[in-house]
C-alpha cells in the first residue's frame, strides 16, 4: 500500500541524512535536550529516552520529574542531570531555568489533573520544537484545542493507539495516511507512525522505514525511539530528518540486537545497546 510520493527508508537515504561528527566540535556543538516526564512507577520511561538520547549523540541531557525520579535517574544514568517538580509523584508544574535546543515529553508522564495543567500552560509559553510521546500524545487528543499551540515542525510519535485517539478511527491504511497526512499538514508537524513498518509523514510526503523487528515489541521500545530522535534534533538534525534518521537507526539497533539475543530476550534497554552498531552498520 505504499503510495506514489513515499519514499522507502534503506541504508542509502539514512547514509546521505547523516550528519559526520566534526573534530574541533564540543558538547555545546551537539546541543542541550530536555526531556520532561515520569511518574511514580515510570521512572523507568525517562531512563530509557534520556539514555538513548545520550547514545545517539547528544551534546548534554537533562530530564525535568518529579521528586520521585531523583535518586533513580541520578544512580541509573550519571551523564544525565536531573531537575525535579515540587511534587514527589507527578509532574505538578513545568519551570526550568535552561533553554534546551529540543524537548522530548510525555514519556511515562501520566495524566494526573496537576500534570495535565502544568501541560496546558507549558504550551501556552513554549516556544522550544517538542517531540511529544505517549500521555502527552494523549493529553493533546483530550484537548485537540492544544495542537494549534505546539511549536510547528515538532515530531509527535503516536504508537496505533495513540494515532486512533489522535485522528480517529480508520477502515484501512489508505484511511489512515490519508488522515495522518490530513492532520500532519493542518498543524505543520511530522507525525511519525509508529508499526511494523513506521511511517513518517511531513508536508504530504511519506517515509517508509525499511528496519525493525517483532522483538522490538516490548515495553519502553516506544521511550528508546522518543530519545533517539530527540537526540538527533539536539544535534542539528532538521525535524524531519531526526525523525526518518531515527527510526531507521531504532530499527537497525533492534535488528542487529536480535542478530545477538534472538527476538524474545530483546529488550528495551537492548536497542540501546546496540545503537552504536547501527551507526556503524552505515558505513
Ligand atoms: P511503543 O508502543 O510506544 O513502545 O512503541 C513501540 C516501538 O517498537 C515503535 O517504534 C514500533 O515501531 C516498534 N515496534 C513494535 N512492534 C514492532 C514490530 N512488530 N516490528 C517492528 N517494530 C515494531
Ligand atoms: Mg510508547
Amino acid at each position: 500500500n505504499i503510495q506514489p510520493e513515499a519514499v522507502f527508508i534503506e541504508k542509502s537515504e539514512a547514509l546521505s541524512l547523516y550528519i559526520p561528527r566534526k573534530k574541533f566540535s564540543h558538547k555545546g556543538t551537539y546541543g542541550h535536550a530536555l526531556f520532561i516526564g515520569g511518574s511514580y512507577g515510570k521512572i523507568g520511561a525517562v531512563y530509557l529516552s534520556a539514555k538513548a538520547c545520550l547514545t545517539s549523540g547528544a551534546g548534554l541531557v537533562t530530564t525535568y520529574m518529579p521528586r520521585c525520579g531523583y535518586s533513580i535517574l541520578q544512580t541509573a544514568l550519571p551523564e544525565a542531570m536531573v531537575l525535579t517538580d515540587a511534587n514527589e509523584e507527578h509532574i505538578s508544574t513545568i519551570a526550568f531555568d535552561l533553554e534546551p535546543k529540543v524537548i522530548g515529553i510525555g514519556i511515562g508522564l501520566g495524566k494526573h489533573r496537576a500534570t495535565v495543567d502544568a501541560f496546558k500552560a507549558f504550551l501556552q509559553k513554549n516556544s522550544t520544537p517538542l517531540v511529544i510521546d505517549a500521555d502527552a500524545l494523549n493529553i493533546l487528543s483530550e484537548n485537540p484545542e492544544l495542537v494549534q499551540r505546539v511549536p510547528a515542525k515538532s515530531v509527535l510519535t503516536p504508537h496505533p493507539k495513540e494515532l486512533e485517539r489522535l485522528i480517529g478511527t480508520w477502515k484501512d491504511d489508505m484511511e489512515k495516511l490519508e488522515k495522518g497526512k490530513a492532520f500532519a499538514k493542518e498543524h505543520d508537524l511530522v507525525l511519525v507512525v509508529k508499526g511494523a513498518h513506521t511511517i513518517v509523514i511531513y508536508n504530504e510526503k511519506l517515509y517508509v522505514n525499511s528496519t525493525g523487528n517483532p522483538g522490538m515489541a516490548t515495553g519502553g521500545s516506544g521511550d528508546v525511539l522518543t530519545g533517539m530522535i530527540t537526540g538527533l534534533i539536539s544535534q542539528g538534525y532538521t525535524p524531519v530528518n531526526a525523525a526518518v534518521f531515527g527510526v531507521y537507526l531504532h530499527g537497525k539497533a533492534g535488528d542487529i540486537a536480535v542478530s545477538n539475543t534472538g527476538y524474545e530476550a530483546l529488550t528495551a534497554g537492548g536497542i540501546i545497546d546496540y545503537t552504536g552498531d547501527a551507526f556503524l552498520d552505515l558505513f
